[in-house]
């Protein structure tokens, strides 16, 4: 069977129709017919060679379709389910990350659309079944795809630093990753200031959840935010200085970045020490943090909010999302889904 894509031949170049032929479904693989897939800023990073891939690439990694086989050792009950697949598309399932419910931190794992595996751009996806997550009866797949990279990335630290009583958030960049931020850490409990480039997005983002927002353009804006957060969560992949942005947390505050910023971490040791922050990072979550944020994800009636385009037109939304012209999320479907 050969699978139509849409794949980046070079570095930096378009996406084009390709097709491939997949090696013979493994043992514990799914099969996947495409429906929707989620269009996330990784995949421009992908696109662009930014962290090395050999080409060509197909990517995708928010991935929603039917089961549609499976090999001999997977449970065949998987096929005619809808299922989603994030960034990750396997482990080894015996390291102490996998034992410990932390799949992500494998050290054998496997990309959805990087490292020679085939993204969901294209009409079928493979992964490991046991990385096939069932999508809750109540979200339609379009506004469902986002959680699936997106909705983890942001849920799993929110939910790892939660606090107790008032607790207060901030997000930097409300993109594809921040919007669901806001919307989580509202329905966590939390008090959220958004920080945004985009004085057009405001009223969007208290729409979306955001007791206060800050507009970044101007130095004075994150002055007047000093000394006000519990925890301050990063998405954006530019290269901004971080001290400035260290300066709204409270003694003991964290500042976990999940946006793959340009630059380094410019922040003094003195300052960390006297006020005990703590500065860290995410990247994306295990299983169980998957499945947990679904349950949360249908309980609160969270869903990401996307604009909708056909496949074909995949190069459009690299290119709006590249210009910052997205609200919030692209998701892209075959004709008929
Ligand atoms: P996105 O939809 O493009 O959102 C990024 C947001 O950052 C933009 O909407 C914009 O928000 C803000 N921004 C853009 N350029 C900026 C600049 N020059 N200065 C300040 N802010 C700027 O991207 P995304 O899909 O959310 O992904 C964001 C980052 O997370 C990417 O680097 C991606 O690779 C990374 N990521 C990491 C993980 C992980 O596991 N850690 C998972 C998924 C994605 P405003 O308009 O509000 O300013
Ligand atoms: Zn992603």
């Amino acid at each position: 069977m050969t699978v139509e894509a849409y794949a980046a031949q070079r570095a930096g170049t378009t996406l084009e129709r390709w097709e491939y032929d997949p090696p013979p479904l493994g043992p514990f693989e799914a099969e996947i017919a495409v429906t929707h897939c989620g269009l996330c800023h990784s995949d421009v990073h992908i696109i662009r060679g930014d962290w090395g891939e050999s080409f060509p690439v197909v990517p995708g990694h928010e991935v929603i379709g039917e089961v549609v086989a499976v090999g001999s050792a997977a449970d065949s009950a998987l096929v005619g389910q809808r299922v989603g697949v994030g960034w990750q598309a396997g482990a080894c399932l015996a390291c102490e990350y996998c034992l410990r419910g932390e799949e992500n931190l494998c050290p054998m794992a496997r990309q959805s659309c990087a490292g020679g595996h085939f993204g969901g751009f294209a009409r079928r996806f493979r992964a490991d079944s046991r990385f096939c997550h069932p999508i809750p009866l109540s979200m339609s797949s379009a506004d469902a795809a986002p959680l699936l990279c997106a909705g983890i990335t942001v849920y799993a630290p929110l939910k790892r630093y939660a606090r107790a009583g008032h607790w207060r958030v901030g997000v930097v960049g409300i993109g594809g990753l921040g919007h669901l931020a806001i919307k989580f850490a509202r329905a966590m409990g939390a008090e959220v200031t958004a920080f945004t480039t985009s004085a057009g997005k405001m009223d969007e983002v208290k729409a979306l959840g955001a007791h206060h927002v800050v507009v970044t353009g101007e130095a004075s804006a994150l002055r007047r935010a000093r000394s006000s957060l519990d925890f301050l969560l990063v998405t954006v992949n530019a290269a901004l200085d971080w001290f400035s942005y260290a300066k709204t947390l409270r003694p003991n505050g964290v500042m976990c970045f999940v946006g793959a910023a340009e630059n380094a971490v410019n922040i003094p040791v003195g300052a960390i020490l006297s006020k005990q922050w703590v500065v860290t990072g995410g990247s994306i979550g295990g299983r169980a943090d998957m499945r947990d944020m679904l349950a949360f994800a249908a309980l609160h009636q969270i869903t990401a909010q996307t604009e909708t385009l056909p496949m074909t037109s995949i190069n459009t939304a690299v290119q709006r999302l590249i210009a910052n012209d997205v609200r919030y999320r692209f998701v892209l479907t075959w004709e008929g889904a």
